[in-house]
């Protein structure tokens, strides 16, 4: 008899695992998450300032999920919590009985409970409805601005956090800016974006050669860098800082830091500060060896007991391991303990500019960084829309 996979969360990790357990024809695979689409966080930099479109950043999931002809269920409900002991999946629309469990569940913005006023006054970019938001507030802006609003006030936009997505936003934001000057005029030259970071340095824990490429890239985009500046307080005004200076801002987005989504809460499972889950060596967690945890939502390590970087890349390596560690499970084979390295980091930075670094040592920025990463993320998406238009076929092909 099929062995039933069950997997919570359709994000990168998510979809890489269906994709890898689908090669299996005796796994049934459930793919449950509680939105009806795929949301391509690392290219929503591009979304909110408006060169990216809705289709670029959301790919229905049961689309998606209907290119694996039957083989792969899509439910679009709310994970609620997971009885380990019964094998049961709770979502709020009743329970989902598994043999394997997948969970993916990611992670969300950690609007931190120090800083009074922070989750209020700010956007963050991990939810799509919070990316909308903020794109629509930028749109109305430079809308104004065209209409001759606001002319003369200084509009300071704030990017809180200089990690990996705030220089992504920051920078493409400063682009459009600059765009923007040449057509609609000198209008928008008093919109200033400011990027705020408590660490001594942009981009902590990415090296030297990435940071030096990516500061110079933001200078010149005039963006204002404030480093080692802690954000105290917030109101609907002014942003303030502990050595009791104040900033006037029009919108924040805070990129400042992640927690592992909310069902980690529900589950009596060892979990790190941030919630994330702690897993063995196999990436099992709760001593169950037939639940995994992958991506954002767990705390990943290398051999080296490094801890990984909470990314797309991390999601999908972790994703494969386990999918593969299942099918050995399936066969009785031995599993070795999961092991990955960051390959590379691309970082966009406005327009047709990137940074990036592939194994370390090869090194690139401007416009040849920005074809290899447009590369990889065509590469991604064209994976996601040949599925899609199996799905399509599929389903013209029952229809006649
Ligand atoms: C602006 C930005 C830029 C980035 N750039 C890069 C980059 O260049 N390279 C890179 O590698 N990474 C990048 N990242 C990080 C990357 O997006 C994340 O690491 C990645 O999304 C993690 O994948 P995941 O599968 O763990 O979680 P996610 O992609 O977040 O997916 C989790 C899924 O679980 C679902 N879910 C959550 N809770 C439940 C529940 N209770 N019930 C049902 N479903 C649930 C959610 O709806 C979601 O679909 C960037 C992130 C941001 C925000």
């Amino acid at each position: 008899m099929n062995k039933k996979v069950v997997v919570i969360g359709g994000g990168y990790g998510g979809l890489r695992a269906v994709e890898h357990l689908s090669k299996s024809s005796d796994i049934d695979i459930t793919l449950i998450d509680k939105n009806p689409y795929h949301y391509l966080q690392t290219e929503a930099y591009g979304y909110i300032a408006g060169r990216f479109d809705m289709h670029d950043v959301a790919v229905d999931l049961k689309e998606w999920c209907s290119g694996f002809e039957k083989k792969v269920e899509y439910i679009n409900d709310r994970v609620t919590s997971i009885e380990f002991d019964e094998q049961q999946v709770k979502r709020l629309g009743g329970s989902i009985p598994y043999d394997y469990l997948i969970i993916a569940t990611g992670a969300q913005t950690n609007f931190f409970s120090f800083i009074k006023g922070l989750r209020e006054h700010s956007y963050g970019v991990k939810k799509l409805q919070r990316a909308y938001n903020f794109r629509i507030e930028f749109e109305n802006l430079i809308y104004k601005k065209l209409l001759n609003e606001k002319n003369g006030e200084d509009i300071n936009l704030v990017i809180g956090g200089a990690g990996l997505s705030g220089v992504e936003v920051a920078a493409e934001m400063a682009h459009v800016i600059e765009v923007y000057k040449k057509t609609i005029g000198a209008r928008v030259e008093s919109i200033k974006i400011y990027l705020i970071d408590a660490s001594k340095t942009i981009l902590p824990g990415v090296s030297e050669f990435l940071i030096k490429s990516t500061q110079k890239r933001l200078d010149s985009l005039g963006v204002k860098t404030l480093r080692e500046t802690f954000i105290d307080s917030m109101d609907d005004s002014y942003i303030y800082f502990r050595d009791s200076k104040k900033l006037k801002y029009h919108f924040m987005v805070f990129t400042g830091g992640i927690k592992a989504a909310e069902l980690n809460d529900s589950l009596d499972v060892e979990k790190n500060k941030i919630s994330q889950f702690i897993p063995n060596s196999r990436l099992n967690i709760g001593n169950r060896e037939n639940v995994f945890a992958i991506g954002d939502c767990v705390e990943i390590k290398n051999a080296a007991k490094e801890v990984l970087p909470p990314t797309a890349q991390t999601a999908e390596r972790s994703a494969e391991y386990v999918a593969d560690a299942i099918r050995k499970k399936m066969d009785k084979q031995d599993i070795k303990p999961f092991n990955s390295s960051v390959l590379g980091v691309f970082i966009a930075l406005g327009g047709k500019y990137s940074a990036g670094e592939i194994f370390g040592f090869i090194k690139v920025s401007g416009y040849s960084a920005y074809l290899l990463k447009k590369a990889i993320t065509k590469a991604y998406y064209l994976g996601l829309r040949l599925r899609i238009n199996a799905g399509y076929k599929n389903r013209i092909k029952r229809d006649i």
